[in-house]
């Protein structure tokens, strides 16, 4: 059905998009059939994924799309990178394609520059999950536009597939989908587009495994969503020293902006690739001060609250410490 769907998609919309943008049933059939289908797709597949199909913002865009997004990633097709289907109207064709968001590389580097720097962090996706792109091709693929955004998107596609409207088969697109939605989960697992020797820096670390498992637990742990959800699940007080930001500081912002960290305490090093739900909220949570975060992330299991308990020497005896004051 998604693919008689995009078929569709495809032959139709150079004649659709003659007419009003406002009002227009076509655009309609794309934003709501067309993503209700993917979704009903995917609904069985054990991936978080959100997804939009699009035809443009009060225009018709030039390339109208289908995607795929990780909320760990990014939640439009402005950041991050995504599975998505490109339709190039004029050749008729669909392209399912491992991309990249165009619109912070174009702003920090202008358009044409910008197009080399997709290119090579395009070869940097390929490679760095080369063993699972076996059934897509790396060829450069075209979008029939010379519009800014789907030149974009032909420069920052890794690999991927291209079918005309009457090559494609529902049982194959569906096949590709999720082989490709099992490179996105395994690029996300490997550290996304962070060059090596960034994720090495930051977890203080030279192996690999090790490093890979610190960058994904870092990005869960900063994921805006996964903070929100596991606050609001929570006392806000420090599940290592007991600290209360509140008591011991007399904090008085808001519950979202406490100073606590949350940490992911379940160990990744158990989760193999073809697993695909990364976290259960709240419980592969804890909530943790900077401090007590840095000490359980020097830990051998930082998922071991106990270990880190047994650790803590002080006390929050403020009338010890400063009995002056
Ligand atoms: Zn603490
Ligand atoms: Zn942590």
């Amino acid at each position: 059905m998604l693919a008689e769907y995009l078929a569709r998609l495809a032959m139709q919309y150079v004649f659709e998009r003659a007419k009003p943008f406002a009002g227009s049933a076509f655009a309609n059939f794309v934003r709501h059939d067309i993503a209700v289908e993917a979704k009903k797709t995917i609904a069985l597949w054990p991936y978080d994924l959100t997804l939009k199909a699009s035809v443009g913002q009060g225009n018709w865009a030039s390339v109208p799309w289908l995607a795929f997004f990780h909320p760990l990633i990014t939640r439009s097709a402005t950041e991050g990178f995504y599975v998505v289907f490109l339709i190039n109207p004029i050749a008729e064709t669909i392209t399912l394609s491992m991309n990249q968001a165009t619109t912070a590389v174009y702003n920090e580097h202008g358009e044409r520059r910008g197009r080399d720097v997709l290119r090579r962090r395009a070869k940097d996706m390929a490679e760095r999950v080369g063993d699972m792109a076996g059934r897509f091709n790396r060829d450069p693929i075209s979008l029939g536009s010379d519009m800014g955004y789907p030149l974009g998107y032909e420069a920052g596609h890794a690999f991927g597939k291209t079918y005309t409207p009457q090559s494609i088969i529902d049982a194959d697109l569906t096949g590709d989908l999720r082989a490709l939605l099992d490179a996105y989960q395994a690029l996300i697992l490997r550290g996304g587009l962070t060059p090596l020797d960034v994720m090495q820096d930051e977890a203080g670390s030279q192996d690999i495994e090790e490093v890979r498992r610190y960058t994904l637990s870092r990005r869960i742990e900063r994921a805006p969503d996964v903070r929100k959800k596991v606050l609001a699940s929570k006392t806000l007080v420090c599940e290592g020293c007991k600290l209360d930001p509140v008591l011991d500081y007399g904090y008085s912002g808001k519950p979202v902006n406490t100073p606590l960290d949350v940490h992911h305490a379940k160990p990744l090093d158990g989760l193999a690739e073809g697993e695909q739900r990364l976290y259960r909220i709240p419980d592969d949570f804890l909530l943790l001060c900077p401090t007590c975060h840095r000490m359980i992330h020097k830990q051998d299991d930082p998922a071991d609250l106990k270990q880190l308990q047994r650790s803590i020497r002080f006390r929050h005896m403020r009338e010890v410490l400063y009995p002056t004051t």
